[in-house]
């Protein structure tokens, strides 16, 4: 079986309160994912405190385990279907969890989109709606959750849905599908409900299962890390991000495209004839020299930008006239911002012109000017290579996408 197949990293998404962190325990509890014990561990400790248990705090009680336990491993949660696992992406904020999914730092294959079925689309459910268009992330479901807050009413159902509907279409997506449940209650999410026999469709989790991964292949893409000089050969150490390539291969290094033979693939210190894609490798190049932020490639070319327009999500201020650094996996290349074409605002997705300044999360479209060309590809080809983010003095205060 293909490994993308059995393992797929789910975004939830939705304004604040309408139910994430509850659908999130509702899935690791009804997968039976949780650890031994841990409900009644989190059931206790309600007890004591005089609280009534919410699934909520399964999600809060697993987190502060993480930050106990502080090693890297933990940070994700997972839950099991007889098909796949799934990896849940959430991050405790907001902005820090927009800001994750922008700079890559959580990859998303799909998204749940959450909208509270008594309150309906707020401002949150339509800014994380357009982070997913930006991602270019298709495999979207819809839950409109708290179905018991409104008698499991399908009329109640049908006008949330096509208020989501609506604004999802001016994005261009198209959900898998809507589906009605109390996360709560845990209907339809594992469990099929038998209080909203108007509902014929899937479950949230017969859904997530039904979703079908992007295939990710594409031509041999290699970043380059580092170069060392082993025993007078020069060794490009990296990732393979895309495709694979073989010794005796002719390759070409971007952006100054140069071309080169493949002489050597070493692993370990063992030579290989072979290697793909996900794999960590040293590479040494016949007839040509080779640093750090080049890409090595093979097939069709990448793409060369060094004036560009491109969409970004502003994790800080950035300025019209500012001088930044651009950076994309490896590379790192001044560059400057010729102009802010439009902001858009995601609540009405009007598009301002004539703005100087993008403040924090907010989405527009800029011009840059990069001091010497990169190296990126379409996100929807090569995501690693599509993403790229924008640091001053070393921080992180925007993140583009290359569509
Ligand atoms: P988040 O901010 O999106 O993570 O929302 P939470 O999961 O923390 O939920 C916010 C509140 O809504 C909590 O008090 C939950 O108990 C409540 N809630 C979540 N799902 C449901 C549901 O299906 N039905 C009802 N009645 N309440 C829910």
């Amino acid at each position: 079986m293909d490994i993308g197949e059995k393992m797929m990293n789910i975004a939830f998404i939705g304004h604040i309160d309408h139910g994430k962190s509850t659908l999130i325990g509702r899935l690791l509890y009804d997968t039976g994912s949780l650890p031994e014990g841990k409900l009644e561990e989190i059931k206790r400790t309600c007890e004591a405190l005089g609280k009534k248990l919410e699934f909520a705090y399964i999600v809060d009680a697993l987190e502060e385990e993480r930050k106990q336990e502080m090693t890297i491993d933990t940070t994700q949660t997972f839950f099991k279907t007889s098909k796949r696992s799934y990896c849940i992406i959430d991050a405790p904020g907001h902005k820090e969890f927009l800001k994750n999914m922008i700079t890559g730092a959580s990859q998303a294959d799909a998204a749940i989109l959450i909208v509270d079925a008594s309150e309906g689309v707020r401002e949150q459910t339509k800014r994380h709606a357009y982070i997913l268009k930006l991602l270019g992330i298709e495999n979207a479901l819809v839950a409109i959750n708290k179905m018991d807050l409104v008698g499991y009413e399908k009329h109640a159902f049908d006008r949330v849905k096509k208020d989501v509907l609506d604004y999802l279409k001016k994005l261009g997506i198209t959900p898998k599908s809507v589906i009605p449940v109390s996360a709560k209650l845990g209907d339809n999410v594992v469990i099929k409900s038998n209080k909203m026999e108007w509902y014929k469709g899937l479950t949230l989790i017969e859904a997530l299962d039904s979703l079908k991964r992007k295939k990710s292949d594409y031509y041999f893409r290699f970043p380059v890390q580092d170069v060392y000089e082993i025993n007078g050969e020069r060794l490009a150490v990296g990732n393979i991000i895309s495709g694979e390539v073989e010794v005796g291969e002719r390759v070409v290094i971007y952006p100054e495209r140069r071309e080169a033979k493949v002489e050597k693939i070493i692993v370990f210190g063992k030579k290989l004839r072979k290697a793909k894609k996900p794999s960590s490798i040293g590479l040494v190049l016949e007839g040509c020299d080779i640093g750090r932020g080049d890409v090595v490639c093979k097939g069709r070319p990448p793409v060369i930008l060094k004036e560009f327009e491109t969409n970004v999500f502003c994790i800080r201020k950035l300025e019209v006239g500012g001088t930044y650094v651009f950076a994309c996996m490896t590379q790192e290349v001044d560059g400057k911002i010729l102009e802010i074409k439009e902001r858009i605002d995601t609540n009405t997705l009007e598009r301002k012109r004539g703005i100087k300044v993008l403040g924090e999360c907010e989405i527009g479209r800029i011009t840059v000017r990069l001091k010497q060309p990169m190296v990126f590809e379409k996100f929807s080809d090569v995501a690693e290579l599509g993403r790229f983010v924008i640091k001053e003095n070393g921080e992180i205060i925007a993140g583009g996408i290359i569509a």
